[in-house]
């Protein structure tokens, strides 16, 4: 499923080293994880009627990305654990604007998140937002800018007084869960990137390590990859290699973000630009016709 993705992905954007393609793996965690897992070659798993899936997905044009998820339910007992992150995302969207404090729009969805109750087999839970995950900005070749839009109303100093604005790229995207409302590390790892602070001129490993390295910084630059993307070029049995460069920090692992085993996860994300006028949704079909990829909004309301 994730290869067909992949494929259309890189056929609509003319993949071209680091010029255009992918921005990152193609997310599709199940259930209990919220995100950054891609199956590694050899993985078996088979989609079932009563997995919650999210697929996580994105584009890149001259390093300007734009990223997008939604979840797939075929069971509808999981419709209010959908809808709740839908209609957080969607709000999230809709009150985003120029000068407007990140802390505040992180109350707006973490109520709506909150909000919701969802029965699974005789049981109702009350939904939580995840508070370990967050919204961000984007900036070039980067896909998490300097800001985070969080999932709850946020007073810290940090993030309280923070604002958006005017040029900023932003993803929002809401989790909501059945379980613990946070998320811990998972193997197998699937999801890497190049470290911020490797420089091509530190001495790598001859052999493998180099050759991966070069290859990775040619073809992704700093944006996430993963292993399947490195054997498809032809390489093989490169887990030594890949924990040789994630040890010496020339790569970071990125690990699969669960909450607790049994529980279920729901995410929406959608891109926007806030131009100075408007704010432009790249992803968002529902927003695209009711207000036709432009959304007017007055700069005074958000103040
Ligand atoms: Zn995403
Ligand atoms: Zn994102």
């Amino acid at each position: 499923m994730v290869q067909k993705i992949e494929n259309m992905l890189r056929f609509i954007t003319n993949k071209n080293l680091t010029e255009c393609g992918q921005a990152f793996p193609t997310g599709c965690s199940l259930n209990n994880v919220a995100a950054h897992y891609t199956p590694n070659s050899g993985d078996e798993t088979v989609l079932q009627y009563d997995d919650v899936m999210k697929l996580d997905f994105g584009t890149q044009m001259n390093g300007y990305i734009i990223d997008c998820a939604f979840t797939v339910a075929f069971n509808p007992i999981y419709d209010n654990l959908l809808k709740a992150s839908k209609e957080a995302t969607t709000e999230g969207v809709k009150q985003a604007g120029i000068d407007v404090r990140l802390g505040e729009l992180g109350g707006v969805i973490g109520e709506i998140l909150s909000s919701y109750e969802v029965e699974i087999k005789g049981k109702t839970h009350k939904i939580k937002a995840i508070k370990d995950l967050c919204g961000h900005t984007m900036e070039r070749f980067k896909i998490h800018g300097g800001k985070s839009v969080p999932l709850y109303r946020d007073d810290s100093s940090e993030t309280s007084n923070v604002k958006m604005e005017e040029g900023e790229l932003y993803a929002i995207e809401t989790f909501a869960t059945t379980g613990s409302g946070h998320v811990h590390e998972k193997h197998p790892w699937s999801h890497y990137m190049k470290s911020p602070d490797a420089f091509n001129n530190v001495k790598i490993k001859a052999g493998q390590p180099k050759a991966l390295f070069k290859y990775i910084d040619e073809h992704f630059s700093t944006m996430a990859f993963c292993p399947r993307w490195l054997e498809e070029s032809g390489f093989t049995g490169i887990e030594k290699s890949l924990k040789y460069l994630c040890d010496k920090n020339f790569v970071e692992p990125y690990p699969p973000l669960a909450d607790i085993e049994g529980c279920y996860t729901s995410q929406f994300e959608h891109s926007f630009m806030l131009k100075p006028t408007c704010k432009e949704i790249f992803t968002m079909d529902e927003l695209i016709k009711e207000f036709d990829a432009v959304i007017e909004y007055s700069l005074s309301a958000n103040k």
